[in-house]
């Protein structure tokens, strides 16, 4: 079978599944190949046969509901590439508005250091740290996720301390702090969709209204933040608000995502 036989069997096996068939098909037969997600390829080349059957188990837990990034086991935030596991959320373009934001701070202000809390993947710690050389710090409450986080910087050749920790346990005092905190209610966790009901449920629901780890953050930071620094949260549709009123007596401000939707928080110290 030729490669270019092998994407379209695949692509029309996901067919209604899946918003895009031909290129996710595309993405696991390159994935398979050992290829770049997005280079050149020869569709008339030889698809392995060995192959076959790998490819259509990855089609099948894709239809399944599964989220293409855990299949690849990889994706791809801020241009850098990032392993996935299911012990982490997906990186989302979301937070890349988080990290175009601190980049700018980084730059504007010259901030030294950096803490990412709830690093997940570890996809802002390094990126922060790869795009602008920032020192930087960072932790997440399960330990898989730290070990994700080592080797996602360790792919993109970064130097990053990582730690097991709630939130700010055992950290120091940083110019920047950011964190995408769980943060879906508990009635939006009820009803979330199928493909994200394959991600952590610690790394998404935030208690009752959503907000019980902006409140811990709010009470936890303070000690943890330069003067002058600055805290950046991603936070929830219509969450904006409310995690500002939780900082009263400081200046803060909100960030749209490319939907339109507030998305991040700045908080000033
Ligand atoms: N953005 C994710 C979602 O809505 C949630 C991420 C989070 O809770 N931090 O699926």
């Amino acid at each position: 079978m030729t490669l270019r036989e092998a994407v379209c069997r695949t692509a029309k096996k996901l067919g209604e599944a899946v918003g895009e068939p031909a290129l996710e098909a595309r993405l696991m037969a390159a994935k398979l190949l050992g290829k770049d997600r997005l280079g050149f390829f020869d569709m008339e080349r030889t698809f392995p046969s060995e192959l076959e059957e790998e490819l259509r188990r990855m089609a099948e837990r894709r239809i399944s509901g599964e989220p293409l990034q855990y299949i690849l086991g990889e994706w791809w935030f801020m241009g850098l590439p990032f392993y996935t596991e299911s012990c982490a959320l997906i990186p989302r373009q979301d937070t890349e508005t988080l990290c175009e934001e601190a980049l700018r701070l980084i730059a504007e202000r010259g901030y030294k250091t950096l803490l990412d809390i709830c690093t997940g993947t570890g996809c802002i710690a390094v990126a922060l740290a790869k795009l602008s050389g920032i020192e930087t710090e960072a932790s997440d409450i399960s330990e898989e996720c730290v070990r994700l986080a080592e080797r996602n910087a360790e792919r993109n050749g970064v130097r990053a301390v990582f730690r097991t920790a709630d939130l700010f346990g055992g950290a120091g005092k940083y110019d920047l702090v950011t964190a995408n905190p769980p943060y879906i209610s508990e009635a939006d966790m009820a009803k979330l969709q199928r493909e994200v009901t394959f991600e952590p449920a610690t790394a998404l629901s935030g208690g009752g209204d959503g907000l019980d780890f902006y409140r811990r953050i709010a009470k936890e930071a303070a000690p943890h933040i330069n003067r002058g620094g600055a805290l950046l949260l991603e936070v929830g549709y219509g969450e904006a608000e409310k995690v500002r009123g939780l900082f009263p007596g400081r200046t803060t401000r909100t960030i749209k995502d490319l939907n339109g939707i507030e998305r991040i928080v700045v908080v000033e110290f």
